[in-house]
């Protein structure tokens, strides 16, 4: 909402005041010498006498470039990054007990000391390399947070129950990651059940162009059972395998780019997120803009609610700090300093309030003409 006087966007535009005036009143703008109008009526006017406006940057748009050009000044200082992994499939097929056979089969009991918090992400060590699992209901990480323009998956891991075979959701599960371009691995799950197939499995799955590798396929398949345990270390390597035909890389030395892959209000620690990293190192003390919610990292905590100082690449850290409860697929970024943190939160906020205004405008319009 800025604001010029007529006097001086005259001089500015060096014609006189009368001539602007008028010009003013053909715009259906009365107005004297001494008043303001908004820049958006001195932009219309001066359009109309032929100068090309340039609106002043946004705080956003001039943190953007700032940060642009800082990493073109580091380009190629990529390290190795964990896999993110997200557990898809059909309801029932074994989608929880495999998450959670595979946290506890990689967390020492007296470690958490019996309190698993959920955060809608953990990291487990294999073979002293590390993976994300996105804890989150693998339809809702793929659909809300990709139509919000976050993509968090690196490899999904299919889990098909061997009993019961290729279900609807599975074929949903298939056609959204494969959108996403995120590669497929496949968990026959149940296997220690009496009428489990594993064979059939992978041929309804060929039908829909996931060729195990011993088919010939480059697809891999690994028969596991969440409830006996069996199977989880070969899916894990698997993973690994996979993931390193990616080489997935990511920038560290720099300040921290993130989503939010789910966040609460808390009655004690207030506004709480639970952040992926994607790009650099987010510290404690880092001034943030998450979505429209501006902040300080206060503090941040692993997936076990130990508090740690910094969180790299695919690590998921919870923070404590924000001023306000972000969405789930919400941007975080690192700003310079708070107060830009704060102008962009403006920004956004204001930008979305002029779209929530707008079909409020056409309904009272179709109200109006429905009364008449
Ligand atoms: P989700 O809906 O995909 O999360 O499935 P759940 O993990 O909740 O599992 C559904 C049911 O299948 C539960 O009763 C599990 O105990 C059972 N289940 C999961 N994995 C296995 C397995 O490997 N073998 C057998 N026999 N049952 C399993
Ligand atoms: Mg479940």
């Amino acid at each position: 909402p800025q604001r010029i006087v007529v006097r001086d966007l005259a001089s500015r535009l060096g014609v006189s005041a009368a001539e602007l005036i008028k010009q003013l009143m053909k715009q259906n703008v009365m107005a004297t010498i001494t008043q303001e109008i908004p820049f958006e009526v001195a932009t219309a006017v001066a359009e109309n006498l032929g100068f090309t406006v340039q609106r002043p940057k946004s705080a956003e748009e001039r943190f953007l470039e700032a940060k642009k050009s800082e990493a073109s000044q580091q380009a190629g200082k990529l390290e190795p990054r964990p896999p993110v992994v997200t557990i898809m499939g059909h309801v029932d097929h074994g989608k929880t007990t495999l998450l959670d056979v595979i946290r506890k089969s990689r967390v020492a009991a007296e470690e958490y000391g019996g309190i698993t918090q959920h955060i809608g992400a953990y990291q487990v060590e294999v073979q002293g390399r590390r993976i994300t699992f996105l804890d989150t209901p693998g339809h809702e990480a793929f659909t809300s947070m990709r139509a919000r323009g976050a993509q968090v998956t690196d490899i999904a891991v299919l889990v098909v129950a061997a009993d019961d075979g290729v279900m609807p959701q599975t074929v949903e599960a298939i056609h959204h990651a494969r959108a996403a371009g995120v590669p497929i691995i496949v968990a026959i799950n149940k296997v220690d059940k009496p009428g489990a197939s594993p064979d059939r499995v992978k041929q309804q799955l060929a039908e829909h162009e996931l060729v195990a590798e011993e088919w010939g396929g480059d697809t891999v398949m690994v028969p596991v059972s969440a409830l006996r345990k069996q199977g989880i270390d070969e899916l894990l390597e698997m993973i690994l395998l996979v993931a390193d035909l990616r080489e997935l890389k990511a920038p560290v030395d720099q300040p921290a780019q993130g989503v939010v892959i789910e966040a609460q209000l808390d009655r004690g620690r207030g506004p709480v997120a639970t952040v992926l990293v994607k790009e650099g190192t987010l510290k404690v003390g880092d001034p943030v803009i998450v979505g429209a919610v501006p902040g300080r990292v206060r503090a941040l905590l692993d997936d076990r609610g130990r508090p740690l100082q910094e969180a790299g690449p695919s690590t998921p850290a919870v923070v404590l700090g924000l001023s306000d409860v972000p969405q789930p697929g919400d941007s975080l970024m690192v700003t310079p300093d708070e107060e830009t943190a704060r102008r962009i939160a403006q920004e956004r906020l204001e930008k979305q309030r002029a779209e929530q205004l707008r079909p409020t405008a056409r309904m009272t319009l179709e109200t109006l003409s429905k009364m008449a």
